[in-house]
């Protein structure tokens, strides 16, 4: 593919700028409550006033800002938190990616890609087990085309098995080009993410020597760009934590969305902030490895630096530390996570053979254990998609920026959701946990017509009727 950049294609990435934020950046507790005051009214943050946030390091500083982040997190968003499960499609890699169990120089790396027959298992498999969103992962090879991978979109949605349905696939993978974002759109994706990996041009050089595409720092910079020149309308950014200063990572992270909000009005529909793992033949020193304290500093940071971006935690992170993070503003993870290519279908294994994965993964529990965890903390598991297929997109947006929106939609939707779960698919102590949180999220709802009605709604699903959204 020959690859050629939007016109006016900029590097918005002033590392100049950035390093001087974080060195020249001293704790001040008087700004940094001026800052958290102002993130209530719902404003996104400036560079500056992010690295301020990044600059916090007493312990009254740091519960000041995860206090906030908890407060915009549950005043703003409330307390659901959607549920995907990725799916691995191939592994074939032309990229050298130094951190990945997949690059291409690993010779003994087992390479697989589904064949059709393989994936409608995969996703029956998934639906057996209730999910209902997917981000389907490819490796970045020439087999992988855009129309590959809309193919493979195709085949998700077409599977049903019982009640089981995928509602909304979602996408990670190599940056295309405009045609390419275009064709891969029309098969009705939701979200496509590419991850910088790192905003520092010198690491990124380091870790991404070629061969391969992703080598080329400015073509996944622009890649965004593409996607909306595309008419994607959702994307999704991240960065992978331990390549460099974190500090710097999360304002790339500020700089990216701030620039695509003022360049084509809207800003991320989500950001990722994986932290590396051991991967199979992973022989790195990293030297920026970020300590739980710092990434949870960065979790709260981007909260209320980037308030209408959903924040999405995957289970590369065990299971204590999503449960220590997970209020301070994330929405989204993953859960039942398998990374072997083919092995939703095969029988639970405790080892996972890092051969044939691209990287370790710190939560294993499957699907109905995250969601008895969730509700044991008051979390409403959701897998609602109804703002994306009622043609809502940009919902986070929404939610964030209308006023009632939550009350008005996504609870009622998540806890629509979840009935469907506790009905099809859930252990008999999930059942009574979730219709306990189900009875007192609606007894807390104010008005009682909108209480009567989804009491009814809940009764139809009960009954056997699915798919009902608001
Ligand atoms: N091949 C495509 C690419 O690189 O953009 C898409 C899929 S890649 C399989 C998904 C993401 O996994 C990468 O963007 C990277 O951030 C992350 N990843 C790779 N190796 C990892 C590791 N050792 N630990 C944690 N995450 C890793
Ligand atoms: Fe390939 Fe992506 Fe792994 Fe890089 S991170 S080696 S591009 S699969």
């Amino acid at each position: 593919m020959e690859r050629v950049l939007t016109q006016g294609a900029t590097d918005f990435i002033d590392d100049k700028l950035l390093h001087d934020l974080i060195n020249n950046t001293k704790e001040d507790l008087p700004k940094i409550r001026e800052i958290l005051q102002k993130s209530k009214s719902k404003q996104a943050l400036t560079l500056e006033e992010t690295a301020t946030l990044l600059a916090i390091k007493s312990p009254e500083g740091l519960e000041e800002l995860f206090e906030t982040a908890k407060e915009l997190k549950r005043s703003i968003y409330g307390n659901r938190i959607v549920l995907f499960a990725p799916l691995y499609i191939g592994n074939y890699c032309i990229n050298n990616c130094q951190y990945c169990g997949f690059r291409s120089s690993l010779r003994k790396a087992v390479r697989r890609t589904l064949a059709e027959d393989e994936l409608v298992k995969e996703v029956e498999q998934l639906e057996k087990e209730g999910h209902k969103r997917l981000i389907l992962v490819y490796g970045e090879h020439p087999r992988y085309t855009p129309e590959f991978i809309a193919e493979t979109v195709k085949t998700c949605y077409d599977v049903k098995v019982g009640n089981g349905e995928i509602r909304r696939v979602n996408i990670n993978a190599a940056p295309l080009s405009i045609e390419g974002f275009r064709t891969v759109k029309e098969s009705g994706i939701g979200t496509f993410q590419v991850f910088q990996e790192t905003y520092h041009k010198e690491t990124y050089a380091k870790y991404h020597p070629g061969p391969g595409t992703k080598s080329d720092y400015m073509w996944r910079l622009n890649a965004m760009d593409r996607a909306f020149e595309g008419g994607m309308d959702d994307v999704g950014l991240g960065a992978l934590f331990g390549l460099y200063d974190w500090r710097f990572e999360v304002l790339g992270l500020v700089s990216h969305s701030l620039y695509l909000q003022e360049k084509y009005g809207v800003g991320p529909h989500t950001i990722s902030f994986p932290r590396i793992k051991p991967a199979y033949g992973m022989k790195l020193e990293l030297p920026y490895e970020v300590s739980d304290l710092h990434f949870k500093q960065l979790v709260a940071t981007l909260r209320i630096a980037v308030p209408y971006t959903g924040l999405i935690m995957t289970a590369r992170e065990t299971s204590e530390v999503r449960d220590a993070v997970i209020e301070y503003g994330v929405s989204q993870i993953d859960a039942g996570t398998k990374l072997e290519i083919g092995s939703y279908q095969e029988e639970r294994k405790d080892d996972q053979q890092l051969n044939r994965e691209q990287f370790k993964i710190g939560d294993s529990r499957e699907l109905d254990e995250v969601i008895e965890w969730l509700l044991s903390r008051g979390f409403i598991p959701s897998f609602c998609t109804s703002c994306y297929r009622l043609g809502r997109t940009g919902e986070h947006f929404m939610e964030y920026a209308i006023p009632g929106f939550i009350g008005r939609f996504c609870t009622p939707n998540a806890v629509l959701t979840l009935a469907e779960y506790l009905e099809d698919y859930s252990s008999e102590k999930t059942k009574s946990a979730g219709y306990a949180l189900i009875e007192n999220e609606i007894s807390n709802m104010k008005n009682a017509s909108k209480q009567q009605e989804l009491r009814s709604k809940i009764e139809m699903i009960r009954n056997g009727k699915r798919d009902l959204l608001y």
